[in-house]
């Protein structure tokens, strides 16, 4: 694995004997960081130090946003054409190292190979749809009367920053790595400090594709450079995603300076199962949404994993069980791998500990995946795909687990299932599996959640739509992609202009409001 990592770049890694280090991005050159501290990546299925994180000093960031806001002088002016050409020139990059990106993805992070490339193309959807730039950027003109226009111009805000989670770290870099830039704008990137290594590559392919040097800059570090970023005046706008605190923190903090912010962040995802739904077609896609990644999407039955059998459909659940049993659960790597270990023996522990809270508050445990060991990967932070009923008060509903657990909540009727969904406090998305029409246009009416899913259990809209999360799943007022990525990322400038035939006549001045 460390091998075929390697393999994509060593310009942004500094070598030592264990694992190496990672530079960061700054006005187009990689360069070794002189912090005095620096936090440990480790491969998730060995415990080995697989890279070296810095805590980036307060110089060099400076340094990283003077090198962005020098940049973003002929980056906003230049000709639109020439962005969607870098865009374009990205796209193909991108679309040759999906490989070598998911490699670093797997090394660093631990999710299979085959979930990893997914994790990129969801990105490089992004990337392709930004190149419509030339046709989605286009502002309106109204011809007013003989002599004046009215007419709107979409103009880039200046140095946006991105901060983004380790679970998605190729794809929500990509999120704001293409539309920031092709917007005009110049960008600061704060990967995860847990698998930096996607950004990095990201960064050189950007650099290939002909980006100029300071369009794209990548700091590393944890809270001390986000609050950096938070703080400095020349950072117009700040795109976050990840989990509650850190999204709440940033958001407090950052908007009252007048920055704009949009934060996606935690989710419980629930899904309904009618009885009238297909069946196999319905557990596949459960088991695929709640185990994939090991459950740590922020999307599928992921943050939650919380299926909710409606009436005779919860005769299925043995089934759905023997589902979970017969998935493999080994390292990123290894073929036919459906669940790689989570992200930190912390994570582990955690998720272990809320599985024995089902037990101590009364819930069942109905299939157990802690202790789980993989022969191969002795030390690796695995847990095996564990499924337990649960009521709504207890603690495994209400918090996010981020692992591979489905919690199952029976219910008698539709209603009661959106009810349970309505009452809980996230709104990323929800899932409906049926073939009543009828039923499924009235849970789209009526469940809260942003995005929803009909028959479908990882309902993430595709990039020309925006991912719309909402209740407490999400911070600000303008989401993320598609149309409203286009906004977060550009100010309107509308222009009234008179270019009248003749002068006026008369030389009496109007006070009146003109109409
Ligand atoms: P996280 O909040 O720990 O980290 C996200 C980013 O915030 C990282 O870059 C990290 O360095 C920074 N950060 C962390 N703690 C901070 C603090 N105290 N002060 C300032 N910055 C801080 O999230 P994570 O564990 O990397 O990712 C998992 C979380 O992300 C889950 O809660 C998941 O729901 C959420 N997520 C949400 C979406 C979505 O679209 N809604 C998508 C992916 C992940």
């Amino acid at each position: 694995g460390l091998q075929a990592a390697e393999q994509v770049s060593s310009k942004w890694k500094g070598t030592t004997a264990d694992g190496g280090t990672t530079k960061n991005y700054i006005g187009g050159e990689f360069l070794d960081s002189k912090a005095d501290k620096w936090l440990e990546v480790r491969d998730p299925s060995t415990q080995t130090v697989v890279n070296r994180v810095p805590e980036t000093t307060e110089h060099e960031f400076n340094a990283a946003v003077d090198a962005a806001s020098q940049a973003f002088e002929s980056w906003s002016t230049s000709s639109i054409l020439r962005r969607q050409r870098v865009i374009l020139e990205l796209q193909h990059l991108i679309r040759q190292h999906i490989p070598d990106i998911a490699k670093s993805i797997v090394l660093e992070q631990g999710k299979t190979f085959a979930d990893a490339q997914g994790d990129v193309s969801r990105g490089l959807q992004v990337v392709e749809t930004a190149a419509a730039i030339t046709s989605t950027l286009l502002g309106d003109k109204l011809e007013v009367s003989k002599d004046m226009d009215t007419y709107s111009r979409r103009m880039p805000l200046g140095v946006c920053a991105a901060i983004t989670p380790f679970n998605f770290p190729a794809m929500i870099v990509l999120w704001s790595a293409a539309l920031a830039t092709v917007t005009g704008n110049t960008l600061i990137v704060k990967p995860s400090e847990r698998d930096p290594g996607a950004t990095m590559i990201i960064a050189e392919l950007c650099e290939r594709a002909g980006m100029p040097p300071g369009v794209i800059n990548v700091v590393h570090g944890s809270a001390p450079t986000v609050n950096r970023i938070c703080d400095h005046p020349k950072i117009k706008a700040i795109s976050f995603v990840g989990g509650d605190r850190a999204g709440k923190h940033i958001y407090d903090r950052a908007s009252p300076l007048g920055k704009r912010v949009q934060a996606n962040l935690g989710a419980k995802n629930h899904a309904v199962i009618m009885p009238d739904a297909n069946k196999n077609l319905t557990l596949n896609a459960i088991a695929g949404a709640a185990f994939g990644a090991a459950g740590q999407r922020c999307m599928a039955i992921s943050l939650s994993r919380l299926a909710i059998f409606v009436g005779a459909a919860q005769q299925w659940i043995p089934d759905l069980i023997e589902r979970a049993k017969e998935l493999k659960v080994t390292g990123g790597f290894e073929e036919g791998a459906d669940l790689g270990p989570v992200i930190s023996y912390e994570a582990k522990e955690r998720i272990e500990q809320l599985i024995d809270t089902v037990q101590q508050e009364g819930g069942r445990i109905l299939l157990d995946g802690r202790g789980r060991v993989v022969p191969e990967y002795p030390d690796g932070n695995f847990v095996g795909p564990t499924v337990v009923e649960v009521t709504t008060d207890m603690s495994a509903y209400k918090n996010e687990i981020f692992g591979p657990v489905l919690c199952i909540v029976p219910a008698e009727t539709l209603d009661e299932a959106i009810e349970i969904i309505n009452a809980n406090k996230y709104g990323n998305g929800a899932a409906l599996f049926t073939n009543n029409g009828a039923a499924a246009r009235h849970f789209e009416l009526t469940a809260e959640p942003g995005q929803i899913g009909i028959n479908v259990a990882v309902p993430v809209p595709l990039p020309m739509f925006n991912w719309s999360g909402n209740k407490g799943s999400f911070l600000g007022d303008i989401p993320f992609y598609g149309r409203t990525g286009l906004d977060f990322y550009t100010q309107r400038k509308t222009t009234t202009s008179l270019w009248p035939s003749g002068d006026a006549i008369g030389n009496k001045a109007t006070v009146a409001m003109p109409q």
